[in-house]
């Protein structure tokens, strides 16, 4: 039995480009992980691939062949020409589902992890990498964990350096957003203010500069306050309820606030672990949210326990 355990990610910068032809936006994307996160254990198994789950949201993720852990576990016996694969997944849920954390590509990484070592098949990281591509642009980032910087679709990732550790509050909303709309959504209001939607319209995203030295230096304050995410209006937009969840955290102290990739859950940058307990607090008790979580990182990616 090999448990493996999986970091969510936060965008500390989601710069997001025009729509391609392919029907993807180009990103600038700075991946953050942190603590939060889930635990994903493999077990032999006569009958092919199947899944169980647990925790509080286990009734919203499917356990079907849609399920990126299934799929990850597919696609590493069929590179590998293993006819007949049998394995049990068992996912042990803490990360918001379809909350903008990244939690199926997590999923999707901790499988491609447990697999390779239940099935001994010692796969170059290299190679788990590429498979974790194909999976999906937030699959990689999950295998490497830290921080990293992602372009194209955010799959081709540059790790970045960090001092030191950061503390954080996520706020969970009630129900998910899908990441497609929200993808749409911010295309609509773009067209709508009239600047355009189309690869051709919107510059490239690259970097912030200020944003790469702040975590660099390892200081909260300044990571603070270049926070963005071009994704925030649509998810607003989508459910305008988070800003009082935006609004909450910040009253009760948090340097910096920004909706987690597409939302909903809301992010919140603390002081220190006491400051993050105390927002968390705040946060639970201001009924804009249904749970809050204090948290840290970065933290590294995918691992055997
Ligand atoms: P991202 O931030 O990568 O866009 P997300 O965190 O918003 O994603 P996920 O939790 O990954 O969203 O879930 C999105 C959808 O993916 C779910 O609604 C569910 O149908 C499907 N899904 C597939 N596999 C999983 C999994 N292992 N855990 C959760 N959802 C999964």
């Amino acid at each position: 039995m090999i448990t493996v355990r999986v970091p969510a990610k936060v965008n500390v910068q989601l710069g997001v480009g025009g729509l391609r032809a392919d029907g993807f936006h180009d990103l600038a994307n700075v991946f953050f992980a942190v603590a939060l996160g889930d635990e994903v254990t493999a077990s032999d198994s006569s009958e092919g691939i199947t899944l169980s789950c647990s925790g509080p949201d286990a009734d919203a993720v499917p356990l079907d062949d849609s399920n990126l852990a299934a799929r990850a576990a597919r696609l590493l016996a069929a590179h590998h020409g293993l006819a007949d694969p049998g394995v049990h997944l068992h996912i042990a849920k803490a990360i918001p589902v379809a909350g903008g954390m990244a939690g199926g590509s997590a999923d999707g990484a901790a499988a491609l992890v447990a697999c390779d070592a239940l099935w001994k098949l010692e796969t170059p990281f290299e190679t788990l990498l590429e498979l974790a591509a194909e999976l999906g642009s937030d699959v990689p980032f999950a295998l490497l964990g830290g921080v990293a910087l992602g372009r194209g679709r955010g799959e081709i990732l540059e790790p970045l350096a960090v001092e030191g550790t950061f503390h954080w509050v996520f706020a969970v909303a009630d129900g998910g957003l899908s990441t497609p709309a929200v993808f749409r959504e911010c295309d609509r209001l773009r067209d709508e203010a009239g600047t355009g939607s189309a690869d051709t319209d919107v510059p490239t995203p690259d970097a912030d500069p200020a944003l790469l030295a702040a975590l660099a230096d390892g200081d909260a304050v300044a990571l603070a306050a270049a926070l963005t995410n071009d994704l925030q209006l649509a998810a607003l937009s989508l459910r305008p309820a988070l800003a009082a969840t935006l609004r909450a955290g910040t009253e009760a102290g948090a340097l910096g606030a920004l909706v987690s990739g597409s939302g909903p859950t809301c992010a919140f940058l603390a002081k220190d672990a006491d400051g993050a307990a105390a927002v968390a607090a705040a946060l639970r008790a201001s009924g804009t949210c249904r749970t809050a979580h204090a948290t840290y990182g970065p933290v590294p990616g995918a691992a055997v326990a």
